[in-house]
């Protein structure tokens, strides 16, 4: 049965004045009790890998941050005294789900807080403390995958991926965001061997969103061959997103969710997703049922496929 990890403990990292509130995570999570997945705790992630992938001197500053109470790591990006621990567990919950697939789940979704796509080695950014997708792709090379692929269609580049995976040639990152916008990188001059940037102009919409993932995607992870699929998975892109301006529908977003199962399927690849951003509740409660759906049904999937 398909995993999704969770903790009360995100629920604690909040201000509710802010866009990234923990009610989004709240209306993410509303659907998950009616499809057949386990829901498991997340755990705190182990403090030498996440060394691996942020400077000691930063992790310790956001703890320190933290215990103190309410403060300011960035313009954007608060802490309470509970956001090193959500933070640390949200990072855990990709640790932890890597494991899970390495053990032969097929399937699994971290659904953390605070995001992680725009978090740098020593840097808190746009509401990101840890990056949590490079949490994953870093366990996944430890415990022996070859390959790995992360898709962000996040609506912001995540630069804090990006950045951090520059030195691991066996990790690619592609990514889709309105651009120019926050974080200001992401342009296709960036883009090499193993990082793809696609920038989108604001009000791109479906009909150039979707051909990237039923299309251009495919063909890209293919040629790629990897062992894993991890995606950041931000549901921004929407139209009703007041932070951002994509204009992704519905069924755009639906699309794009499922187009992420399929190429996983297609490859014969397990897949691991975390939440990113987004901060339109009913669009992050209707993406969340979609994705329980594809989730609960993907394990299937992949074994009647072998028939
Ligand atoms: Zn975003």
């Amino acid at each position: 049965m398909a995993t999704v990890l969770y903790s009360d403990i995100f629920l604690k990292h909040n201000l509710p004045s802010h866009p990234e509130n923990a009610e989004r995570l709240k209306s993410f999570m509303k659907t998950v009790s009616q499809f057949p997945l386990k829901v498991l705790e997340s755990e705190p992630v182990n403090m030498k890998l996440l060394e691996k992938i942020h400077d000691k001197r930063y992790i310790s500053k956001v703890k320190s941050a933290s215990m103190a109470g309410f403060d300011y790591l960035d313009p954007d990006t608060y802490v309470n005294e509970y956001s090193f621990k959500a933070a640390v567990f949200a990072a855990g919950a990709c640790e932890k789900g890597v494991e899970l697939i390495k053990e032969g789940e097929k399937s699994v979704l971290c659904a953390a807080r605070p995001p992680g796509h725009h978090a740098e080695f020593n840097r808190a950014m746009g509401f990101c403390l840890f990056n949590n997708i490079v949490v994953a792709a870093i366990k996944a090379l430890k415990i022996g995958f070859k390959k790995i692929f992360i898709v962000d269609f996040d609506a912001h580049h995540g630069n804090g991926t990006q950045h951090l995976i520059e030195n691991y040639p066996q990790i690619f990152y592609f990514s889709t965001h309105q651009f120019p916008f926050y974080p200001g990188t992401g342009s296709i001059k960036e883009n090499n061997f193993h990082i793809h940037n696609i920038p989108l102009p604001s009000g791109s919409g479906d009909e150039t969103f979707i051909p990237i993932y039923t299309e251009t995607l495919p063909e890209i992870v293919h040629s790629f061959s990897p062992e894993i699929l991890l995606i950041s998975a931000g549901f921004d892109f929407h139209t009703l997103d007041p932070l951002t301006g994509l204009n992704v529908s519905d069924k755009g977003t639906e699309i794009v969710i499922k187009s992420v199962f399929k190429i996983a399927k297609t490859e014969n690849i397990p897949i691991l997703l975390t939440l990113e951003g987004g901060y339109n509740l009913r669009v992050l409660e209707k993406a969340g049922e979609i994705l329980f759906g594809e989730l609960s049904s993907f394990q299937e999937d992949m074994l009647q496929q072998k028939q």
